[in-house]
């Protein structure tokens, strides 16, 4: 990391080079690098570079003017109101741990990215209150580290993301799903306050009695309102292990049946977690989500195998501590007898609570290895009402897919009592949906099926497909390439979120690139512009 000396020659010396060619004044640039006290501006090439591509890897990189380093919201705050102040007002993006797909976090080459999650030293620390069950939280911490804060004190959030090292406000802005939101909801409906700087640049606390417009907006708002800079989450007593099952079943409906009915379970006796995913081919059972099946597992996927078609398989935990080991046994036992999976197809095994939340990190780790995490991923995240995934089992996983995938394709239901409709995330107008998750990755030298183009032609003939068969589905971590695709994905929530982003980033400079509003550069309009007209596209 470089010094702050270094850093502020940089930026001057940059500023001289941008004078020429960007619309920002220098003046206004010098301004910002003057007026930010703790954190500090870089425009190091490395810096610039880091932030310009996202873990999708499918846009050309574009790098920004400067990145912020932010120490505090205030920082945060004084960027905004010198962008949302100018003639000429420029793109600020927040970025997390840049795990988007498309671009999202990115700003282009006359916006400021603010890396939340690489903070300077001064960001604040996790401040865990057990007495009153909370954590607050950075906006740009990851939920690796605030599980090993809160674990200290016994605690832990309670919904989770199947993957930890993605930020807090990263994933506040979409929803953060998982395996336990069919109970406790997605992680935007365990999260008790915020402070928000809104693209005025205003720091507004926001909760269910505060600001509470400001406050459900937010909530899977795509950084459109405002850039999380702290969250409060609440916590519950942490388990200390885990019991992690799977088991098979060759027909959908069947395993749909089961899921449903387990989600349907809310008291003591029920699982903690559920999910799924499909196997449409057999190299799928030793992809990154699955190292589970190990080769030392007694019972072979071949031997449940029903001919080569799909087979399904359901994921569930237990949740326990140390003096009941006894009893989880039992509970488990009872459970599983409502279940209708092939028998023989039973894959246990009982791990630390941590170890289980963190086990998509080890599969990373052994593609880091081998040169496969850094590749494109043309990643498709759906919600699929209920009462179409049937439909879209025959059309997709039966059809479009072939008997090759290039990654895990996840399908668990959840239930959207659990959502917040205040909030700004999307979902399909039914009591059940299922996400379904196509986490593929493209490799250069690998066969036709898993080439870039070939997955990309999938993704649209899957949506297009939907579209012809009349399943609603809505995107998850969504991507939109027009105005009309955006409206009709916010559906009824279209006008209200309209006017949120015309309350509170009237100048449409926040998070840009997920491209929902039009480009700032192109808004030449003056702050004191009325708000509805700062909203029209
Ligand atoms: P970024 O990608 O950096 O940012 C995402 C968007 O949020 C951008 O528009 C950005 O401007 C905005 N943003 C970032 N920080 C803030 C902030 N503080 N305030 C306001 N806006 C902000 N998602 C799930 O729900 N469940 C999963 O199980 C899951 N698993 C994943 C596994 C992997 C390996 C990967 C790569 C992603 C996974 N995701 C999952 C998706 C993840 O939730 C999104 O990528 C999300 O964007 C969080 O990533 P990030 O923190 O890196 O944010």
């Amino acid at each position: 990391m470089m010094s702050r000396e270094m850093t502020s020659s940089f930026l001057l010396v940059s500023f001289a080079i941008c004078q020429l060619i960007i619309s920002v004044g220098p003046s206004e640039l010098f301004r910002i690098g003057a007026i930010v006290v703790d954190g500090y501006f870089s425009v190091h090439p490395s810096d610039l570079a880091s932030v310009s591509s996202d873990f999708g890897m499918l846009k050309s990189p574009e790098e920004p003017l400067a990145v912020l380093h932010p120490s505090s919201a205030e920082d945060v705050a004084r960027l905004v109101r010198t962008a949302y102040g100018s003639a000429t007002a420029f793109p600020v993006s927040a970025r997390g741990h840049g795990h988007s797909i498309n671009g999202q976090a990115a700003v282009g080459r006359n916006g400021v990215v603010v890396e939340m999650n690489h903070g300077v030293i001064g960001t604040p620390e996790p401040l865990i209150r057990p007495d009153e069950m909370y954590v607050d939280v950075w906006g740009g911490e990851l939920w690796v580290d605030v599980l090993m804060k809160t674990l200290e004190h016994g605690l832990a959030p309670k919904s989770w993301t199947d993957y930890l090292y993605l930020t807090v406000g990263g994933t506040l802005s979409n929803a953060g799903i998982s395996g336990q939101a069919f109970h406790h909801g997605p992680q935007i409906s365990n999260v008790l306050e915020l402070d928000v700087v809104t693209g005025k640049g205003e720091v507004m606390r926001c909760s269910e009695d505060e600001n509470t417009r400001l406050f459900h907006g937010v909530l899977g708002g795509l950084g459109q309102l405002g850039i999380i800079t702290r969250a409060r989450i609440a916590l519950e007593p942490a388990p200390q292990r885990v019991r992690w099952i799977r088991v098979l079943y060759s027909s959908f409906e069947v395993f749909t049946e089961d899921q449903e009915y387990l989600i349907s379970m809310h008291g003591e006796l029920k699982f903690d977690y559920v999910e799924g995913f499909v196997i449409v081919d057999e190299g799928l059972v030793n992809n990154w989500r699955s190292s589970f099946f190990s080769p030392r597992n007694p019972v072979k996927i071949s031997s449940v195998s029903s001919n080569g078609s799909v087979l399904y398989c359901l994921e569930i935990t237990k949740n326990y501590h140390d003096s009941d080991s006894e009893t989880v046994n039992q509970e488990v036992e009872i459970l599983m007898k409502k279940l209708n999976f092939i028998p023989t197809s039973v894959f246990t095994t009982d791990l630390q609570y941590v170890d289980f939340l963190d086990r998509v990190h080890k599969a990373e780790l052994k593609l880091r290895s081998k040169n496969l995490w850094e590749v494109p991923h043309p990643w498709l995240n759906l919600f699929v009402p209920k009462s179409r995934i049937s439909d879209f089992d025959k059309g997709v996983f039966k059809g479009i897919l072939g008997n090759k995938t290039s990654g895990p394709i996840l399908i668990y239901p959840m239930n959207k009592d659990k959502w917040d409709e205040r909030s700004s995330a999307v979902t399909p107008d039914e009591e059940v949906f299922y996400l379904v998750a196509l986490l593929r990755s493209a490799l250069k030298d690998g066969e036709e099926t898993q080439k870039l183009e070939y997955l990309k032609d999938q993704n649209r003939r899957i949506l297009e497909f939907c579209e012809q068969a009349k399943i609603n589905v809505k995107q998850y971590l969504p991507h939109h390439a027009t105005q009309e695709e955006w409206v009709a994905h916010f559906g009824d929530k279209w006008d209200r979120f309209r006017s949120l982003k015309a309350e509170f980033d009237p100048r449409h400079i926040l998070a840009t690139g997920q491209r929902i509003f039009q480009n700032p550069s192109l808004s030449l309009f003056p702050p004191s512009s009325s708000s509805s007209s700062a909203a029209s596209w």
